[in-house]
């Protein structure tokens, strides 16, 4: 309550101010910008993508090419080159090509992978390219985007389907792992449909429902469907009736046991830190019971591809050989993941580009050129 206290009354100090206040994500890139360009006078360029990279006769990075205003302008770099342009998640060519499926991101629209593509022209190596940071996202209506979801599939009183109304999955897992599941399931194609009962819509916050335009326009596109019965649910989201009130019927037994005997939904601290503390015996179990029933159309979305450059300790891009590429570095979404192919826990991308990138800078501060 306290707590809660002090930031409302920041956020009102910050209107009777006129301070414009930020938050999360964007008070990191605020303080990185205030650091950066306005403390250290660093120019920093907008609209001015990469086009590709100067080497000298020894097969150094000592400079780039970007397009700026419409010519090409070269920048020198004494002590090396940082390709942090994030991963490839816009790029639905190569998203079909590397994972099968055009994807749904919820990340930058702009992330065509194309610094990982000059850095492979380069000798680099790329790894991890069929991955991503995966998960379920609600399907996005006309105009919209996809609503990557969290705590949502994980609360009690709800359950995830396949197309065929059958569960394929442990609901409240990582979204990373989540991801790997429906891709195993069947490539990822969906539709995947989460089922809700009255009391999850009473009882729990629904970020995706938290912009009531949002939620007309998904309504209005199918993407959220409601019903007095789950016979009426399954007729309309396209399901066998009875497979999915076989699948409702055994989640139900499970609620009540407080185990899932088929997918162990609740029995990780992960699992219990997404469900309500105030359900038994399990947090993240609860019958579905009582109408009005919802079904939210889901897809597999993701916050960005895990695939990139191969790098060592100091951010330096390495060739399939495992020797240094001099004079190239990269972070964050342009190199391959240090976490490999799992969700160890919030942060796990934005963390490794921060460390990385400041080892990398210090790898170039120590550069005698
Ligand atoms: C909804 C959402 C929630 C998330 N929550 C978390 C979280 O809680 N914790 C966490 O750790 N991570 C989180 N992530 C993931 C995290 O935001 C990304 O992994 C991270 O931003 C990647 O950083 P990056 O610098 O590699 O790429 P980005 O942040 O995507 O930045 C890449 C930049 O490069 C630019 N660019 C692209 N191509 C070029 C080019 N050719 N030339 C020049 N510039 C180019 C892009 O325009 C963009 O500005 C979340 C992501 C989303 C979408």
């Amino acid at each position: 309550m306290v707590r809660g206290a002090q930031v409302v009354g920041r956020i009102l100090g910050g209107v009777v101010t006129g301070k414009r206040l930020v938050g999360i994500g964007t008070a990191w890139a605020t303080a990185f910008c205030k650091a950066v360009v306005v403390d250290r006078s660093v120019p920093l360029w907008l609209s001015s993508p990469l086009e590709s990279l100067v080497l000298d006769d020894d097969g150094r990075v000592v400079g780039v090419r970007v397009r700026r205003d419409g010519a090409e302008v070269r920048i020198d770099a004494r002590r090396g080159v940082m390709l942090a342009g994030g991963g490839f998640e816009a790029n639905t060519a190569w998203r079909k090509e590397y994972h099968g499926i055009e994807g749904a991101p919820s990340g930058n629209p702009g992330n065509l992978g194309h610094p990982i593509a000059v850095a492979q022209d380069t000798g680099a190596a790329l790894e991890l390219m069929d991955d991503a940071w995966w998960g379920a996202s609600l399907a996005a209506p006309p105009g919209g985007g996809p609503a990557f979801i969290v705590g949502e599939r994980s609360m009690p009183y709800s359950l995830m389907v396949d197309s065929r109304g059958k569960r394929f999955a442990n609901e409240s897992e990582s979204y990373v792992d989540l991801g790997h599941r429906m891709l195993e399931n069947d490539g990822g194609t969906g539709p995947y449909w989460l089922i809700t009962d009255a009391r999850f819509t009473r009882r729990y916050f629904r970020t995706f429902a938290m912009d009531p335009r949002a939620m007309k326009a998904m309504r209005a596109a199918g993407i959220v469907l409601e019903s007095r019965t789950l016979g009426d649910l399954a007729r309309a989201i396209g399901v066998e009736p009875a497979a999915l009130l076989e699948t409702v019927e055994r989640f139900n037994g499970y609620a009540r046991s407080g185990v899932d005997g088929e997918f162990g939904r609740g029995n990780s601290a992960y699992d219990r830190y997404y469900g309500d503390p105030t359900v038994h015996p399990n947090p993240n179990l609860g019958p579905l019971l009582k109408g009005t029933f919802t079904a939210y159309r889901v897809v597999l979305g993701d916050l960005g591809t895990k695939g990139g450059v191969v790098t060592d300790a100091d951010g330096r891009a390495l060739r399939e050989d495992g020797s240094v590429i001099e004079g190239l570095y990269a972070s964050g979404n342009t190199s391959a993941s240090v976490m490999g192919r799992t969700y160890p826990g919030p942060g796990s991308t934005i963390a490794p580009a921060a460390v990385f990138g400041l080892r990398a800078a210090r790898d170039m501060a120590r550069q005698v050129r």
